[in-house]
């Protein structure tokens, strides 16, 4: 495990950066799908994104999806792509299940999967259970594997007890969540009991929120998880708020980090086969 090579999924946008808080956050379908393609050199192999309208007001549309996904495809075909079904601004199934209806060439490969509801600084992410099971329903349909949100130790039993009950299905890819206000903190116990609680063919990513980014970042790196990483997460190369980031800048210091202790980066394909993903769009799914 720890040898295994690194997957790093970046989160270029997310709902609340705004480029008067950091000018280099990615927001039109281009802006996106460059940012995404410069770090796939990087070291990206998986992008998670979240779409915005031309005010840069967060979105569900499936016509913008449509757009960042062409752009992306057609840019670096190989990246692993990951649409948010965040319950943050959009409440109805309708609204987070709209870009997992995109087909063919444009098909999502995975979508993130909250496994529970939160609170954030400022506001609530709701997950009812009938949501989380109609998203995976959906999901699983499509052939889009989900990628398991779980900011609390709760979060990855409720995991478990909808794998007993055949509503989520393998792969089980994991992103742990820590150091966001209102739900766990980014300590290593915390993401060691994360870690311990995971369904055993389950891969696993680490990812800190705010300041806390690097630390669980480096912690997932040495512990042989893999990574989320990007200004989704914080605006900020440092805990201090003093450097802006960049989503390059905070692709290539992960991929740094691994080297140093002797773990390669994945490539896209390397990436799918860590995780279980099946194989790209229009061949045969593969193992689960
Ligand atoms: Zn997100």
């Amino acid at each position: 495990m720890i040898h295994d090579k690194l997957v790093i999924n970046l989160a270029p946008t997310g709902i609340v950066p705004t480029k008067d808080e950091n000018p280099h956050v990615p927001l039109t379908p281009e802006e996106i799908a460059d940012d995404c393609c410069r770090c796939r050199e990087a070291g990206a192999s998986i992008v998670h994104l979240h779409a915005r309208d031309s005010d840069g007001a967060p979105a569900c549309r499936i016509d913008i999806y449509r757009d960042i996904i062409r752009h992306i495809r057609a840019k670096c075909p190989d990246l692993i792509i990951c649409v948010t079904t965040s319950g943050r601004r959009f409440r109805s199934f309708e609204e987070r299940a709209q870009s997992l209806d995109l087909d063919g060439e444009l098909k999502p490969d995975m979508a993130s999967l909250t496994l529970g509801s939160m609170n954030f600084r400022n506001e609530a992410s709701i997950n009812a259970p009938d949501m989380i099971e109609r998203l995976a329903e959906a999901m699983h349909r499509r052939g889009i594997v989900p990628e398991l949100e779980a900011f609390d130790l709760g979060m990855i039993d409720y995991a478990r007890y909808l794998i007993k009950h055949d509503i989520l299905r393998k792969p089980f890819y994991f992103n742990l969540l820590l150091g966001s206000l209102g739900t766990l903190s980014a300590t290593p116990a915390h993401l060691a009991s994360m870690v311990d609680a995971l369904p055993p063919t389950a891969t696993w990513g680490g990812a800190g929120i705010g300041r806390y980014q690097f630390h669980v970042n480096t912690m997932a790196i040495a512990m042989g998880g893999h990574v989320r990483v990007g200004l989704e997460d914080s605006l900020y190369m440092d805990g201090g708020k003093k450097r802006l980031a960049t989503n390059l800048q905070l692709v290539e210091r992960v991929a740094g980090v691994a080297r140093a202790i002797g773990r390669e980066v994945a490539s896209p394909a390397e990436a799918r086969r860590i995780i279980g993903l099946p194989e790209p769009r229009g061949q045969t799914p593969g193992r689960a």
